[in-house]
């Protein structure tokens, strides 16, 4: 934060920070094993890692059978066969589904294991690669909910799981240390620049990233690589003869990971000027190079940013693709506001994603310098265009039951 705000400034630029408050979860000691019995000789060290939110276990440990299941609605139709066992979430993204099809055992798993009667839940890393290295990431509880630890396992250990529930019954004991601080919310910011429309400032092109990243890793690529692409498309703008017609403004987000506060709260903060923000970029999905950007718009807006992204094709980075965004821009396109996302290379994302391996030796400097291009210009191009990208409708009123 304090690095960010100074570097703006480096820059030349106006930078400032608004402060959020953003939970105080933090990781601690964590380990996992097989418990000897039946077919398992002796103990065996799993590779496990908190899931962001979860409690911690005693300190002894939690010592309890493992139950597999493959979807959130498996675990609701256990029943009584859920109480006080470790729900093992299993699946198989590496193997077709991606990450958005699957993600959602991680962020709902644990809670409905917990409703379900469950000591706790053990998830299969979210992950495209296999070094048994677990990956992290956030988990929601649903107020009302009893939080129950939550560990992510290597692919390598749910396979070594799986193999051996398809012959008898598995223990494991689980030992987290993570948890909330006192008090559980601080104060932290995010922090913000912004170049000055030269004819209508009160009109904004945000374009963003997050400052926070998981503690495994150094968070090169989620989101550092999204930062310094956006700070880099700031500067570059600011570096032109004249300013673009509207104001563009650099949103470094906190707390995209494990709560949205900073999203939340921007949006919170700038309500009343949302209906002149005519478009937010958000760039979140690691170093690699660029090949369009993926739109959220009204109708016909898919075929303007087509049109904006044009000088991009040198690139090769003029592509446009539906469901546009960011987790951090979501409050914004709640409000209307078109969304769009750099879409880059991503095929080894989830191979290092939330895990220790998220480290700056991923970043491939020629293909993040033509990412920050690709923001650079297509924030110049929202900012400078005659028109504006059209505002997505608020959703239709359900209609009303037809008479009979
Ligand atoms: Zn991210
Ligand atoms: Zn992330």
């Amino acid at each position: 934060m304090a690095w960010a705000l100074r570097a703006f400034e480096a820059d030349g630029l106006a930078a400032w920070t608004e402060a959020v408050m953003v939970p105080a979860w933090t990781r601690g000691e964590e380990r996992a094993e097989l418990l000897a019995g039946g077919q398992v000789l002796r103990p065996q060290r799993l590779a496990v890692t908190a899931l962001g939110n979860s409690p911690g276990t005693a300190a002894e440990g939690l010592d309890a059978e493992v139950v597999e299941v493959r979807t959130l609605e498996e675990v609701a139709a256990l029943g009584g066969r859920a109480r006080g066992k470790l729900i093992f979430f299993n699946h198989s993204m590496g193997a077709g589904p991606g990450y958005g099809e699957t993600a959602s055992l991680r962020t709902r798993g644990p809670a409905a294991a917990s409703r379900a009667g469950a000591a706790g839940a053990l998830v299969r890393s979210l992950a495209t690669a296999t070094l048994r290295d677990p990956h992290t990431g956030m988990t929601y509880w649903p107020p009302g909910t009893a939080h129950v630890p939550a560990a992510a396992v290597s692919v390598e250990d749910a396979e070594l799981l799986h193999r051996l529930l398809a012959r008898g019954p598995v223990r494991v004991r689980l030992t987290l240390g993570c948890g909330f601080a006192t008090p559980a919310m601080v104060e932290s910011a995010n922090v913000l620049a912004e170049v000055r429309g030269r004819e209508r400032p009160g009109e904004v092109v945000v374009i963003g990233a997050h400052l926070d990243s998981w503690d495994l890793g150094t968070g090169a690529i989620d989101d550092g690589s999204g930062v310094v692409m956006v700070m880099e498309a700031l500067r570059q703008l600011s570096l032109q003869p004249v300013a673009p017609r509207r104001t563009v403004r650099a949103v470094l987000f906190m707390n995209e990971e494990n709560g949205l506060e900073g999203g939340l709260g921007y949006a919170k903060r700038h309500a009343a000027e949302l209906p002149h923000h005519v478009a937010a970029l958000e760039a979140d999905g690691g170093s690699g190079r660029p090949l369009g950007f993926s739109v959220t718009a009204g109708e016909g807006g898919a075929a303007l940013v087509k049109r904006l992204a044009g000088p991009l094709s040198v690139l090769e980075a003029s592509g446009v693709q539906p469901n546009g965004g960011g987790s951090d821009i979501e409050p914004l396109q709640a409000a209307g506001v078109p969304a769009l996302g750099l879409w880059q290379e991503t095929s080894r994302y989830f191979d290092w994603h939330h895990s220790a391996a998220d480290t700056f030796d991923k970043v491939v400097p020629a293909e993040l310098a033509a990412s920050a291009a690709a923001m650079t210009v297509m924030a110049w191009q929202l900012a400078e265009a005659v028109e504006t990208l059209p505002r997505v409708p608020p959703p239709s009123p359900a209609p009303a039951p037809a008479k009979r």
